[in-house]
């Protein structure tokens, strides 16, 4: 059984098709500057080549289109007929308080995924555009909706209402969201797996370290409070994101620049961070060789990171009253050792205890804790895609069976009656 999995940023896609039985994509490929000049898909064919094709790619619609021939094209597609595709599963940012968990799309959802889009303007109308392709080029193939703030849903008001006037949350929706849901299921899912215990006895706290970056508690399996908010300007320090700031900078900012609304935004999210306290890059490993080269300026951006990271494992340890694992993932956490290495010094009161020799892992599924440390450490590869798959597949195959459930194991689906 394959699944498509669509991607859609404002002018970028991403798509996989992932065999179910394997659960490995068997081809994968990316198409950027929809809508701009110079706009291009990459594609990974079945032979495992790349395929660059420089064409107009004026909107998603056409942007889907084009990826559908490549998957199904005589020389090098890994489909001989699109009706191999059992069905497409979307990522998308922002599901507001509608939705707690995927669905599948029909006309009352895309309602829905229309009145969110005030949350996320930036990110939920490509999603709708990708959604709209694919039922004009694919009458009749179900779509699933997984979004990011989804596993979230599941946080008390106690961590999600702000310190506003409560109308403020009644009238605009304001309140803690949280993102990179997705990524926190899947990690804490295979967390459950490698640790061989089920994932409703486990506090574990994830933290998703890559351009952007969250953290999030997870008890028994439900997220019960993360670092990201409103938006995914929240939390820790990022790339070229703030994180969290004395709201009294923004209005502070605006006055001495004299920026407005449009461009303190854009400040915000593309000017500050690491790439604004180091002053040389947004790529963590730039970061990490000017600081080895003595650039104090990198080291700080660094050194606020970790600073930030440690602050929200004790928070979270506090508020699950203890923490059984430490889930470390995306491109800093799955890569950067001597990150995780700064992270985890001196938190053995928490008893965390990394294994130094262990730890010399890149992007691989382990266990780098010490042999007695009570709270386990673990490097986990994040895969967005395949839980956007495996929810897509649970979903449409419940349909089609008329209810009749999948065989959980461990809270990844393995395998269907
Ligand atoms: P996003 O999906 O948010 O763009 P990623 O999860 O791909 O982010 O992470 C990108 C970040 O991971 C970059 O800052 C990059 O520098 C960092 N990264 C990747 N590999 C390494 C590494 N070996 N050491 C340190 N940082 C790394």
């Amino acid at each position: 059984m394959k699944i498509l999995v669509l991607n859609c940023g404002s002018s970028s896609l991403k798509y996989q098709v992932i065999d179910m039985d394997t659960r490995n994509p068997i081809t994968k490929g990316l198409v950027e500057r929809i809508g701009l000049q110079g706009s291009e898909l990459t594609h990974g064919t079945a032979l495992q080549e790349k395929v660059v094709i420089k064409t107009e790619i004026k909107n998603h619609t056409k942007a889907i289109e084009l990826v559908l021939e490549q998957l199904v094209a005589p020389e090098y597609g890994a489909l001989k007929d699109l009706n191999e595709i059992y069905a497409i599963g979307h990522r998308v940012v922002h599901g507001g308080e509608k939705f707690a968990k995927s669905v599948i799309i029909d006309a009352s959802v895309m309602r829905a995924l229309k009145d969110c889009i005030e949350l996320a303007p930036l990110h939920n109308p490509p999603n709708i555009a990708g959604i709209k392709a694919c039922q004009k080029m694919m009458p009749g193939i179900p779509q699933v909706a997984v979004f990011d703030t989804a596993f979230h849903q599941t946080m008390q008001p106690s961590s999600y209402i702000y310190g506003l006037p409560y109308e403020y949350y009644e009238k605009y929706g304001i309140r803690k969201y949280g993102f990179h849901g997705t990524s926190h299921k899947y990690v804490s899912q295979r967390a459950a797996v490698l640790l061989k215990k089920p994932l409703g006895e486990l506090k574990l706290i994830s933290c998703h370290l890559g351009n952007g970056a969250s953290i999030a508690a997870i008890r028994g399996g439900r997220s019960i409070d993360t670092s990201m908010g409103f938006t995914p300007l929240d939390g820790l320090l990022m790339g070229t994101r703030s994180g969290a700031l004395d709201p009294a900078v923004v209005t502070y900012i605006m006055c001495r620049e004299n920026l407005d609304v449009d461009q303190m935004n854009d400040f915000l999210n593309t000017k500050c961070g690491a790439l604004g306290v180091s002053g040389i890059s947004s790529d963590f490993r730039d970061i990490e060789v000017a600081a080895k080269q003595g650039n104090n300026r990198a080291q700080l951006a660094l050194d606020i990171f970790v600073h930030d990271v440690k602050q929200y494992i004790g928070a979270y340890a506090t508020v699950m009253g203890g923490v059984d694992g430490l889930i470390f993932t995306a491109g800093v956490g799955e890569n950067s050792m001597s990150m995780r290495a700064a992270i985890c010094k001196n938190m053995s009161y928490l008893g965390i205890n990394l294994d130094l020799e262990k730890n010399e892992v890149r992007g691989e599924e382990v266990d780098v804790s010490k042999t007695n440390s009570h709270c386990r450490v673990l490097v986990i590869p994040t895969n967005e895609e395949l839980m956007i798959a495996l929810d897509t597949l649970e979903l449409t195959h419940r349909k089609d069976t008329m209810h009749r459930a999948p065989t959980i194991h461990h809270g990844l689906v393995k395998s269907f009656p």
